[in-house]
C-alpha cells in the first residue's frame, strides 16, 4: 500500500494523515471545507515542527513528510488510484454511507476502505458498497500522532486478509493494532463512555464536585485526566452520541444517558470546542476552571 487518501482533515483526519505521511506513505487530504482544510495543515505543520524542535525527527523528515501530503476539495476522480482510504469524517451515519458509497464506485475493488468511526456499524457502512470484504474499522485515538493504540474492526464481512493487511499497517506506523468485533461502541468506547457516564450521574446525585469527581480517578486510578475533563475534551455531542448508540444497539437501561449531560448538549455546552463544559476554557489558553455553575 503506497498511495493512502484521508477524507476529512478536522482533529482525527489530520492526524491521521500526518502519520501515514511521516512514515513514508503519499497521503491525500480531502475536506469539504476549505478551512477545515487550511486548519488541518496548520496543525500538522505545528506538529511537526514541535516533534523537531524536541529532537525526534529531523529538519529532512519534517521536509519529506509535508512534501507528500497534498490538499483536495472533494472525492473525485483524481483520488481514483488510491490503495487505502481512510474515512474520518463527521460521525453521521448519512454522510459515512454516502462517502462510502462515493469511494466504492470510484476507487479499484482491491482498495482497503477503512472508516475511523467512533461507533456507527461497519456492517451498515460496509453494507453501502458492493464490495464489504474490503471494508473495516481503523480507530485511532486522539491525539494520532501520540497515541499507540489503533482499534482495528472487523465487520460481520470483513476478510481475515484485509484485517491481517491492516494491522499490518498500523505495526508499519508505528502504532500498536488490537482486533475487536464489530458491536456497539467496539471495545474502547463501550468501556469508556459509561465510565464518563457514571462520573456526570455522580454529579448529577451530588456525590462530589467535578473537581473532586476527577482527582479521585487521576490520583486513585492513575488516570492521566478526569472523566469530566476527558468527555470535555471529546466533546459532549459525541459522548452523548456515542451513548445513543450504545443503549440502542445494546438495549439495556445502563447505558441511558444521564440527564444532566442531554441537558448539558441541548444548551450547547458542548466541552473545550464551545469554550464551556464542566470546565471553562478561553481560547489560545491551556487554563482550565470549573464552570461557574458547578461551583456550590
Ligand atoms: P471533526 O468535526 O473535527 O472533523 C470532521 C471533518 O469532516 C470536518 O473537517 C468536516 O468538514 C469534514 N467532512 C464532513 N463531510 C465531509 C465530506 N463529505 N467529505 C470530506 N470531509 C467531510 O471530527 P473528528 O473529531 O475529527 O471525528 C472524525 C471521525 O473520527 C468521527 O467518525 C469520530 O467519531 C471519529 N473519532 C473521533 C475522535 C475524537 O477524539 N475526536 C476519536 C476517535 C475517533
Amino acid at each position: 500500500m503506497k498511495k493512502i487518501v484521508v477524507v476529512g482533515a478536522g482533529t482525527m483526519g489530520n492526524g491521521i494523515a500526518h502519520v501515514f505521511a511521516q512514515n513514508g506513505y503519499d497521503v491525500r487530504l480531502v475536506d469539504v471545507s476549505e478551512a477545515a482544510l487550511q486548519k488541518g495543515m496548520q496543525t500538522i505543520e505545528k506538529n511537526l515542527a514541535r516533534m523537531l524542535a524536541k529532537g525526534s525527527i529531523t529538519e529532512a523528515d519534517q521536509t519529506a513528510t509535508l512534501a507528500r501530503l497534498t490538499t483536495h476539495s472533494a472525492i473525485d476522480s483524481s483520488l481514483s488510484d488510491a490503495d487505502l482510504v481512510v474515512e474520518a469524517a463527521t460521525e453521521r451515519v448519512e454522510l459515512k454511507l454516502d462517502i462510502f458509497r462515493t469511494l466504492d464506485e470510484l476507487v479499484s475493488p482491491e482498495a482497503i476502505l477503512a472508516s475511523n468511526t467512533s461507533s456507527i456499524s461497519i456492517a451498515q457502512i460496509a453494507a453501502a458498497t458492493r464490495y464489504p470484504k474490503r471494508v473495516i474499522g481503523m480507530h485511532f485515538m486522539n491525539p494520532v500522532p501520540v497515541m499507540k493504540l489503533v482499534e482495528i474492526i472487523k465487520g460481520y464481512n470483513t476478510s481475515d486478509e484485509v484485517a491481517k493487511r491492516v494491522q499490518d499497517l498500523s505495526v508499519a506506523l508505528g502504532k500498536i493494532p488490537v482486533l475487536v468485533h464489530d458491536y456497539p461502541g467496539f471495545v474502547a468506547n463501550r468501556i469508556l463512555m459509561p465510565m464518563i457516564n457514571e462520573a456526570i450521574q455522580s454529579l448529577f446525585e451530588g456525590v462530589a464536585g467535578v473537581e473532586e469527581i476527577d482527582q479521585v480517578m487521576k490520583l486513585g486510578m492513575a488516570h492521566p485526566m478526569g472523566p469530566l475533563q476527558l468527555a470535555d475534551f471529546i466533546g459532549l455531542d459525541v459522548c452523548l452520541a456515542i451513548l445513543r448508540v450504545l443503549q440502542n444497539g445494546l438495549g439495556q437501561p445502563k447505558y441511558a444517558p444521564c440527564p444532566l449531560l442531554v441537558n448539558m448538549v441541548t444548551a450547547g455546552h458542548l466541552g473545550v470546542k464551545s469554550g464551556s463544559g464542566f470546565y471553562e476554557y478561553t481560547p489560545g489558553s491551556k487554563e482550565t476552571r470549573v464552570a461557574a455553575r458547578f461551583l456550590n
